[in-house]
């Protein structure tokens, strides 16, 4: 292991005032991700400040149709939560999918989002660039967190806070690509927040590295609003993982509006999406087939989204 100093504040401001002190700082939430790199070397911090402690970070709710989460909400908190199984099912869905039991009691819904720049550290696969050297190299998995496609799906925005005070941002303007995220030296990821589900079908589909606790190589997430007549109205899709971004799709409303969802229409969508995703190198499977299997998982989630209903 490294040599970093390790501090636990109890307040939003007193981790606030320990990350303007540069030293390298990094924040540790769950550690399920952060750890992994430092392990590897691929991060070499002077200071890691401990969120876990802070209680502001800590808390679920519902007010005036909209959900706010605060960033350090364990995903088995989530997954425990009679709230979001009633408002937030397609959360919970890809919440499922995160890791193990142990991984689930320790990793936070915040972790997750700003694990999305990169998750290389932990492949160890002969041949990772990311591996040799200190993180050099592209990033193969570049936007695999589970939670961002159901929370872009969502039109989630999150909070963000530093020394200079608050920033709100829509989730979709939060990861920039290659290993770039939209959180600046010494801020914090407080919130999330989105507006509830109402009676929109939902539906979640992913292809995993591994059969156990493998990452999502392709994650997608849809809601779909349907009119009395069983013809749709509104949809909201978004897809994650190797990729150089997670992406919310556009140009796909028109496509199905007050239409009944037939073959021809999903088609079409997946044909618009795959416009719209940019693949990145991987490991384990070749562009070929991931774009094939993107088809196959847009698919899957809008007809899951077809038969489910909040
Ligand atoms: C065996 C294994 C399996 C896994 N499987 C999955 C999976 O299936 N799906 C999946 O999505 N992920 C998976 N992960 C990755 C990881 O567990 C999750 O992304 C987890 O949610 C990270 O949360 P954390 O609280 O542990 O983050 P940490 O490791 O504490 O932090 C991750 C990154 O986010 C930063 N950070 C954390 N919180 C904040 C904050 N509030 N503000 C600013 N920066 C912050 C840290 O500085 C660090 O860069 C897996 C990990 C392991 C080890």
């Amino acid at each position: 292991m490294l040599t970093f100093a390790y501090e636990k504040p109890e307040s939003l401001e007193q981790a606030l005032k320990l990350l303007e002190g540069g030293n390298n700082a990094r924040v540790m939430a769950g550690g399920t991700d952060l750890v992994l790199k430092l392990k590897h070397r691929q991060l070499k911090p002077g200071l890691v400040v401990g969120i876990g402690r802070i209680k502001e970070l800590q808390y679920l709710t519902e007010k005036e149709g909209s959900i706010y989460i605060g960033a350090g909400v364990k995903i088995n908190e989530l997954l425990n939560s009679s709230l979001l199984k009633d408002r937030a099912p397609l959360l919970l869905r890809a919440a499922k999918e995160i890791g193990s039991p142990e991984i689930r009691n320790m990793a936070t819904i915040g972790g997750n989002i700003c694990s999305v720049k990169a998750n290389c550290g932990a492949c160890g696969l002969p041949g990772c660039r990311s591996m040799s050297g200190g993180g050099v190299g592209p990033c193969k998995y570049a936007s695999h967190a589970d939670l961002i496609p159901p929370l872009m799906a969502l039109d989630a925005g999150l909070v963000l806070v530093g020394s200079q005070g608050e920033r709100n941002i829509p989730l979709q303007e939060f990861a920039l690509g290659d290993k770039k995220i939209n959180l600046k030296a010494g801020e914090i990821l407080k919130e999330i927040y989105f507006k509830a589900q109402d009676n929109s079908g939902w539906g979640y589909s992913r292809l995993s590295t591994a059969k156990a606790m493998g990452i999502a190589a392709i994650s997608v997430a849809v809601t779909l609003q349907k009119n009395e007549d069983n013809t749709c109205s509104a949809i909201s899709l978004a897809i994650g993982g190797s990729f150089r971004k997670p992406v919310k799709v556009d140009r796909i409303q028109q496509l199905i509006e007050n239409k009944y969802i037939n073959e021809d229409i999903i088609e079409k969508i997946i044909h618009t999406c795959i416009e719209q995703l940019e693949y990145t190198e991987n490991l384990y499977m070749s562009v070929d087939y991931r774009r094939a299997m993107t088809g196959v998982l847009i698919k899957e989630a809008i007809q899951q989204a077809l038969g489910a209903q909040t």
